[in-house]
């Protein structure tokens, strides 16, 4: 039988009424002939849920730890979920990711999938079960422990075990329709595309667009995965949601594809460090170490042998950026006079393969941040994508107004 995967994001699996509602589309395509993997979510707000508590025990907390915690969402569904398809008489069971097992590296709170035997689920299919259901999310270390795959991992998880199994395709189903031009919830003019390039979509995570975990993109782009987004609310059918593809398949061009934002963004300035050779391996060297993810670095002109440098990192990696570059001044490694943190910055970006062939999309988007009176701190650019920081309290406006410049509510 061929294999389909489809994963429930946790808004598609918050109630045991929304399960039910799941659990019917699975039937569904149990009936047209396919094995179904099923990857589920924690309940909606679960994860968020389990993560405070561990904050609140333990700041500094051991990740291993950390993970055990955080990973029990999934379970709770995966069960449920087997539950309720075996009250609607489909032969189905749960998998926890250690049973898989789901191979992954000991990076606690953030693994990477190495490996997916697939011969348990294999097996059970042969005699006659019909929809494996596994946690997502989850995994286990060589070391034996349990370990989770970052915020939003499922959709990693589900992409994964398409490319094991080669699925004949990975359906995401999740609370919106499909991937939009920008974040529906905060522009009411954001477009559904019918199909987004694998590179376009690789930006718009990483630059914040959580609809799709970053690396589940990349797993689809390397794996050749057929993958979809769609809602788990609409009825079925096989033209809804987006597909995710090679960029030869798709006709028409925008030069802008979509507008990301990153709410969660800090921008770390060291004030005057000696410009010399070898200084910024000394300070970013540390910052990588100490699990730093910087993203946009500037080193300003310098003045007397003394410069400024500026970067961003997420925001809950203030204080371990802080401690690392404390660390570094009092071995020696690094002088300077001070760390000013600026955690009121938001990080906009276009994003569009049509970038490459059109001149002048950075200068339009400066130019409709100006006409809006919103000052740019930080700018990067790559070859399809330019990204801007600034201030919080202009992240809707700033969206909204680029989406208008480049009139991406227009096919
Ligand atoms: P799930 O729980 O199903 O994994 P997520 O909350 O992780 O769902 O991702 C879906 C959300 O992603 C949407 O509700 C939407 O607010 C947000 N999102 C951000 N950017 C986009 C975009 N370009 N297209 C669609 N959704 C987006
Ligand atoms: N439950 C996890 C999270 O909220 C994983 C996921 O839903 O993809 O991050
Ligand atoms: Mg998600």
């Amino acid at each position: 039988m061929p294999v389909l995967v489809m994963k429930f994001g946790g808004t598609s699996v918050a109630t045991l009424d929304r399960i039910r509602r799941a659990a019917k589309r699975v039937g569904r395509e149990v009936a047209n002939g396919y094995d179904v993997i099923v990857i589920v979510s924690a309940m909606s707000g679960e994860t968020n849920k389990l993560v405070g508590y561990v904050g609140e025990t333990s700041p500094l907390y051991d990740a291993r730890e950390y993970d055990a915690v955080v990973s029990s969402g999934e379970n709770v569904t995966a069960g449920l979920m087997a539950l309720t398809l075996q009250e609607m008489d489909v032969p189905a069971r749960s998998w926890q990711g250690w049973q898989v097992p789901v191979m992954t590296t000991s990076a606690h709170s953030a693994a990477r999938i190495e490996e997916i035997p697939t011969d348990n689920i294999m097996a059970k299919f042969g005699e006659g079960m019909k929809v494996a259901v596994v946690a997502g999310f989850q995994g286990v270390s060589p070391e034996g422990r349990i370990t989770t795959l970052g915020r939003g991992g499922s959709d990693t998880t589900a992409v994964a075990f398409a490319a094991a199994f080669d699925a004949v395709r990975c359906d995401i189903y999740t609370d919106v329709d499909g991937v939009y031009t920008t974040d529906p919830r905060i522009a009411d003019q954001a477009r559904k595309l019918d199909k987004i390039a694998f590179e376009e979509m690789l930006e718009l995570a990483s630059l914040g667009a959580k609809v799709l975990q970053t690396r589940s993109v990349e797993l689809a782009m390397r794996y050749k995965v057929k993958l979809r987004v769609l809602s788990s609310f609409e009825e079925m059918s096989d033209e809804a949601g987006t597909l995710v593809c090679d960029e030869e398949e798709i006709m028409e061009q925008n030069a802008v594809a979509g507008v990301a934002y990153s709410r969660d963004e800090a921008k770390m300035t060291l004030i005057s460090v000696a410009d010399r050779p070898g200084i910024a391996a000394a300070i970013f060297g540390p910052l990588a170490e100490a699990g730093v993810n910087v993203d946009m670095i500037v080193q300003n002109i310098s003045e007397e042998g003394r410069t400024d440098m500026t970067f961003s990192c997420p925001i809950d990696q203030v204080a371990r950026a802080e401690k690392a570059m404390d660390e570094a001044k009092e071995s020696g490694e690094i002088n300077f006079r001070e760390m000013v943190a600026d955690t009121n910055v938001a990080k906009i970006s276009i994003v569009g393969i049509g970038m490459r062939s059109h001149a002048g999309v950075a200068a339009k988007m400066f130019s409709t941040l100006r006409d809006e009176g919103i000052n740019i701190k930080v700018i990067t650019t790559s070859e399809i994508k330019v990204s801007v920081l600034v201030d919080r309290k202009y992240m809707e406006l700033a969206v909204q107004s680029l989406h208008d410049a480049f009139e991406l509510e227009k096919a």
